[in-house]
């Protein structure tokens, strides 16, 4: 049994251009600005065209919410972009009250730009900012100070963006608590509605790998990225946002529509390279590489699909189970029961009381939750579901 054609979904869409590669980085991010001149038309006529193959296969309802990820969707024409949103958000029938994320980075947006921005329906701006020192941000290979992001956050809110979001990063090199709590203090002062707090993840292929491996790179402590961490957690709390999700803060009301799909195992279309799919139980990915997702939307019938993964229940019930556990209030044992037809119980046989036991999860009549003092181990609870 399985209940997720009543669930709510969201539409991702990926804009996989920056104006350069930051050194940590291993998302699916072109970086170069000659390139993004080259293919931002293209790009994004193939997202359209994309968009438009779905709408006619799925005949979906509208979505609850629509994100714009990347990449640094603002290093393409602020135009090109509102465009884009009018036709996508024309096509599934984006509702006014819609939740539409941007993510942008300082330096990459303008007064003039946001204001386009806004006007044609996006509602919340997700800035990247990492850190506030720029001896910090230089060091991550960002090439925008802490000034540029001040100027970005004024220029959003005179946009009207009155839904902000700013990343920031722990457990970064050469980065002390000092440094951190700088960082999470300042951005406080602006109040914005919602803050992610990250630890920096060394990925394979990226010049951090190179230089972890060589010994080369002054990562923090597992110690002391904790205690950033826990810094995190108490000027929030100081602040007024809800720590909701592990790595995510919100004023009342201003959780992120569109992530809580993720973290509720919902279902979700992405648009564009790299971008993944659950719809109606399927899972798929499309192709990472520019020319095979043009050439394969011209093509049609699915061909920019790289990888599909079909309906498997079990898969489902795991997700569900671990995905939820990343929010604090943790899984809705009746909704989960509901859903797939029986409960965590019976489907993960005494796993829900070795959590307990263990003192990573605490229990009530309608939850399961990781224990606050286990957040950061979180993944020894999601292990036990996968
Ligand atoms: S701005 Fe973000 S997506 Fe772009 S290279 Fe840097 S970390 Fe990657």
């Amino acid at each position: 049994m399985d209940a997720a054609a009543s669930l709510p979904w969201g539409l991702y869409v990926h804009i996989p251009f920056c104006p350069y590669k930051c050194d940590y980085c291993d998302f699916v991010a072109v970086g170069g600005g000659r390139r993004v001149a080259l293919w931002h038309g293209p790009y994004v006529a193939a997202v359209r065209a994309e968009g438009e193959y779905w709408v006619g296969r799925l005949r979906p309802e509208p979505p609850v919410s629509a994100f714009y990820g990347g990449g640094t969707p603002t290093v393409l024409p602020a135009d090109d972009l509102a465009s884009l949103h009018r036709a996508l958000a024309a096509r599934f029938r984006l509702p006014p009250e819609g939740e539409v994320t941007i993510e942008c980075n300082p330096g990459t947006v303008r007064h003039a730009g946001l204001a386009v921005l806004r006007r044609a329906g996006i509602n919340r701006l997700s800035i990247g900012l990492q850190a506030v020192q720029d001896r910090l941000l230089t060091a991550l290979g960002r090439r925008h100070t802490f000034a540029a992001f001040r100027e970005a956050f004024t220029a959003a809110r005179e946009a009207g963006f009155g839904n902000l979001n700013v990343d920031l990063m722990y457990g970064l090199p050469q980065q002390s608590c000092a440094d951190f709590e700088e960082s999470v203090c300042r951005v406080l002062e602006l109040r914005p509605e919602h803050l992610s707090v990250y630890a920096l993840q060394i990925e394979e292929g990226t010049p951090f790998h190179l230089r972890a491996s060589h010994g080369t790179l002054a990562l923090p402590s597992d110690e002391v990225a904790a205690e950033q961490f826990d810094c995190a957690c108490r000027l929030c709390a100081q602040a007024g946002l809800e720590h909701y999700e592990i790595s995510n803060f919100a004023a009342p009301d201003r959780r992120c529509r569109h992530n809580l799909l993720y973290w509720e195992n919902a279902d979700y279309l992405g648009l564009g390279i790299g971008a993944h799919s659950h719809w109606r139980l399927q899972r798929w990915a499309n192709t990472v590489r520019l020319a095979a997702y043009r050439d394969g939307i011209a093509a049609g019938a699915g061909t920019w699909i790289a990888e599909h993964q079909p309906a498997d229940a079990a898969r489902e019930r795991s997700e569900t189970a671990f995905l939820g556990l990343r929010l604090l209030e943790g899984v809705d044992l009746r909704a989960y029961a509901a859903r797939h037809g029986q409960t965590l119980d019976a489907a993960f046989p005494g796993i829900p009381a070795r959590l307990v036991e263990q003192g990573l999860c605490r229990r009530t009549d309608d939850r399961l939750a990781l224990r606050p003092d286990a957040v950061l181990v979180g993944n020894l609870a999601f292990s036990a579901f996968v």
